[in-house]
C-alpha cells in the first residue's frame, strides 16, 4: 500500500475532498503498519467502515464528515484475543481455587447451561473484551448453544469466531458431558460453517474449531481439515497443553502430538494451535517449516501450572518468524489481552534472567498482527493502514494512568496503562464503546441479568463448596 504521508493528501491526485464518515484528529497513532510508524500528531480518516487515509495531521486531506479531536490520545489497532471461552464468563471466580480436578471445573463451567445462560455469558464476555480494547476473538469450541453465543457477540457488535465444542474421544472423564460421536461432531461443524459463513462483512463468522489435545479422533481431525479447506477458513484447536497429553499421544499413537498432526496432514498456514506448551525441538521445527500458527496463553498456564513460561519456547518461535498470537482462555483470569501481553513481556525475563526476551513492541505485534494472522484475517485487521477495516482503540487522556504522555507510548501501553485507559472502541468505523459507555446495549440491564444468573449458579454449585474462608450470612 502507498504511504499517504509521502504521496500527498489526495492519493488520486485530485483536490476533491476525501469522503469521510469520521475523522479522528490529533491522536498518537501506533499504526503497526509495515514501517511501524508512530504518528505523534496523527489523523485517521474513516469511510464505509475502512481506513481511507492515515498520516500526520499536518498532511491531512480535505474531508467531508464529522471530526473528533483526540487531544493527543493514544490510538492503536483493536487487539485480537486468539483464544477465548465466552461460556465460562458468568462463573469466573468460583472455581478452580487450586488443584480441583478438570471434571469439577467442567461441571462448574457447563452446569446445566441454557441458551439464555450462554447468550448472557457471551454478551458479558464481549463487553469485557471491548472495554479492554479487544475487537476480534476466537472461541476455540466452547459453545453448547452456538446461536446463543453468536447472539451475545452480535449484541455488543464486536468481531467473533464462536464454535461448538467438538470432541469425540473424551478421556479420563474430561468433556464426557459435552462429547459426541464423530458424525455428530462433523454435522455440528458443518452447521456452524453454513450458519456463520466467512463473509467479508460478517462480524460473527465461523472457522473449524476443535477441542484438540488428543480428545479428537483421527477421523474427526482429517475430516475437519478437509472442511477447513472446502470452506477456506482457519482450523483452530487446543494442542500440547500438558505433559499428560504428550504421554497419552506417545502411548496411543507412538508419536508426540504435533508429529501426529503432521502425519494426519493438519499442519500448515491454515492451522492455528493454541497453547503449544509441551513441545520439543522437532515439533517446533515442524511448526516453523509448515507455517502453522500458534497461540500463547500465559494466564491459563500460570493459573493451572502447566509450564507455558517455564517450558514454553515462545520467544524462540517469535524469533524464528512463527506467528505467535496471544489468548486469555477461560477460567484463568480477566478477559484482558493487555494482561497477556504484559505477562508475555515480563515473565520470560525473570525466568531466564535475560533482558528483554520479548520486547513491548513484540508483544504488541503479537496482540494485533499475529492475532489477525492466526485468525485468518490479516488482510482485514491488525494494523492501521489504508484499506483495512477501522477497528480502533482510543485511550483516555484524563485519567491518572494517562500520564505522562510521551511521543513513544509503547512501553506505557504494555507495562503501565494496559486496559485501564481504554476509552473508545470502534469496529468497522462504528463506535461500540464511546468514552466508557456501550452504544448498542443497555449496560445496566445486562449487568442486572448477570447478577441474577450468578446467584442461581452459585446456589446450584453450592456457595460454600469452594470457599476457603467462612461465609457469614
Ligand atoms: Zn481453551
Amino acid at each position: 500500500m502507498a504511504d499517504p504521508s509521502t504521496t500527498g493528501p489526495q492519493p488520486d491526485g485530485t483536490d476533491a475532498p476525501v469522503p469521510a464518515d469520521l475523522v479522528l484528529r490529533h491522536g498518537r497513532v501506533v499504526t503497526l503498519d509495515p514501517r511501524r510508524r508512530i504518528l505523534t500528531d496523527g489523523t485517521i480518516v474513516v469511510h464505509a467502515g475502512r481506513i481511507r487515509w492515515v498520516g500526520p495531521d499536518r498532511l491531512r486531506p480535505a474531508t467531508t464528515g464529522p471530526e473528533r479531536d483526540l487531544a493527543g490520545a493514544v490510538v492503536h489497532p483493536g487487539l485480537v484475543d486468539a483464544h477465548v471461552h465466552t461460556g465460562t464468563e458468568t462463573v469466573r471466580g468460583i472455581a478452580p481455587k487450586g488443584a480441583e480436578s478438570w471434571e469439577t471445573v467442567e461441571e462448574v463451567a457447563y452446569l446445566g447451561k441454557t441458551p439464555y445462560d450462554e447468550e448472557l455469558a457471551a454478551t458479558l464476555s464481549a463487553m469485557d473484551m471491548v472495554s479492554s480494547g479487544t475487537t476480534l476473538f476466537a472461541d476455540t469450541g466452547g459453545s453448547v448453544h452456538l446461536d446463543a453465543t453468536a447472539r451475545g457477540i452480535a449484541a455488543v457488535g464486536m468481531r467473533g469466531i464462536p464454535g461448538h465444542i467438538l470432541c469425540d474421544v473424551p478421556q479420563d472423564g474430561v468433556l464426557v458431558e459435552v462429547a459426541a460421536d464423530t458424525d455428530t461432531c462433523l454435522a455440528r461443524l458443518r452447521n456452524q460453517l453454513d450458519r456463520y459463513p466467512w463473509r467479508p462483512d460478517a462480524r460473527v463468522r465461523a472457522a473449524v474449531t476443535l477441542v484438540g489435545m488428543g480428545l479428537d479422533s483421527d477421523a474427526l481431525l482429517t475430516a475437519a481439515a478437509g472442511l477447513a479447506g472446502e470452506y477456506d477458513v482457519p482450523l483452530i484447536m487446543h494442542q500440547s497443553w500438558d505433559r499428560a497429553e504428550v504421554d497419552a499421544s506417545l502411548a496411543g499413537y507412538g508419536v508426540r502430538p504435533v508429529t501426529r498432526l503432521r502425519d494426519l496432514g493438519l499442519l500448515g498456514a491454515r492451522t492455528t494451535l493454541v497453547h503449544m506448551i509441551q513441545t520439543d525441538d522437532a515439533e517446533r521445527d515442524l511448526v516453523r517449516e509448515t507455517g502453522t500458527r500458534v497461540v500463547h496463553c500465559p494466564s491459563a498456564s500460570l493459573r493451572r501450572a502447566k509450564g507455558a513460561l517455564r517450558d514454553g519456547r515462545f520467544p524462540e518461535m517469535v524469533a524464528d518468524g512463527v506467528t505467535v498470537a496471544l489468548g486469555s482462555d477461560g477460567l484463568s483470569g480477566p478477559r484482558d489481552l493487555f494482561r497477556q501481553a504484559y505477562l508475555a513481556a515480563t515473565v520470560f525475563r525473570e525466568l531466564r534472567d535475560e533482558l528483554p526476551t520479548l520486547t513491548a513492541e513484540q508483544v504488541l505485534e503479537m496482540s494485533t498482527l499475529h492475532g489477525a494472522r492466526a485468525l485468518g484475517m490479516s488482510d482485514e485487521v491488525g494494523s492501521i493502514e489504508v484499506g483495512k477495516r477501522a477497528d480502533l482503540v482510543v485511550h483516555a487522556t484524563d485519567r491518572p494512568q494517562s500520564l505522562p504522555a510521551f511521543d513513544d507510548p509503547v512501553d506505557w501501553l504494555v507495562f503501565y496503562a494496559g486496559a485501564r485507559t481504554v476509552d473508545t472502541v470502534l469496529v468497522d468505523g462504528e463506535i461500540l464503546y464511546d468514552r466508557g459507555r456501550f452504544t448498542r446495549i443497555d449496560t445496566d440491564e445486562v449487568l442486572a441479568a448477570v447478577a441474577d444468573q450468578a446467584r442461581r449458579h452459585e446456589r446450584a454449585i453450592g456457595p460454600d463448596r469452594f470457599a476457603r474462608w467462612p461465609l457469614i450470612r
